[in-house]
């Protein structure tokens, strides 16, 4: 199956899905949204009350800010994946809890999977409580860790920092060094695979040489 039918497939299983108690006040459920091939992942926590209303990720207040967080990064929404570590909207904006959360892994999973992305952006603590179990956001935000193929930079949440004037700075500043970290994580990830070919190469060669 392609990327694109996962993804299509995966919002189809999540529009019907019953598996946590977050179904029951949903209004749309919000799978993600991006292209199937993006290079970067940039995974929140849950829909708000306008992604509820609108079945897609960040289009309020919050999202309004990622797209300018985005955008003075050098990137377009357009390009990056969007979505969330839950699907359905939590009641009252509260925090997802560890058995949704659990529940809803798996399409995460499958999404992640799918895309391959080579990096991943966690908006908020929950986000990044699945890359980087026990870390803490405030001693971790900004910062990029490799985690088996790929890197995971942690931000703080949008919605958070519009709350928090204190964290506007520091989530303003975070982004503005994406763009190197980007050309870091590109570098490496080229630099493995070119020792990744070499290998291959070395591995051939015999063969090759068994033909004369
Ligand atoms: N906050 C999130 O974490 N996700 C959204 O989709 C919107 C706001
Ligand atoms: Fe299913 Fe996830 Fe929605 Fe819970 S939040 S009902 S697990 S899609």
């Amino acid at each position: 199956m392609s990327a694109e039918q996962t993804l299509k497939q995966v919002a189809g299983e999540v529009a019907i899905c019953t598996n946590c108690i977050l179904h029951m006040t949903r209004k749309k459920s919000v799978p993600g949204e991006g292209p199937a091939n993006s290079e970067i992942m940039c995974i929140g926590e849950g829909p708000g009350m306008n992604e509820n209303e609108q079945g897609r990720p960040f289009v309020g207040a919050a999202g309004n800010f990622l797209n300018q967080l985005l955008a003075q990064a050098g990137l377009k929404r357009e390009e990056v994946w969007i979505g969330n570590v839950v699907k359905c909207r939590p009641p009252d904006n509260r925090d997802p809890l560890p058995e949704e959360l659990t529940a809803c892994n798996t399409y995460l999973e499958r999404q992640i999977e799918a895309i391959n992305p080579r990096i991943i952006v966690t908006l908020g603590r929950f986000s990044m409580g699945k890359f980087m179990p026990g870390a803490k956001i405030s001693a971790v935000h900004g910062q990029m860790r490799k985690v088996g193929d790929r890197f995971v930079i942690a931000m703080f949440h949008p919605a958070a920092a519009l709350h928090q004037p204190a964290l506007m700075k520091t989530i303003m500043m975070d982004f503005s060094r994406l763009p190197q970290l980007l050309d870091v994580a590109r570098k490496e990830l080229a630099k493995s695979a070119s020792a990744a070919a070499n290998v291959e190469e070395t591995r051939v060669e015999p063969k090759q040489l068994s033909l004369f």
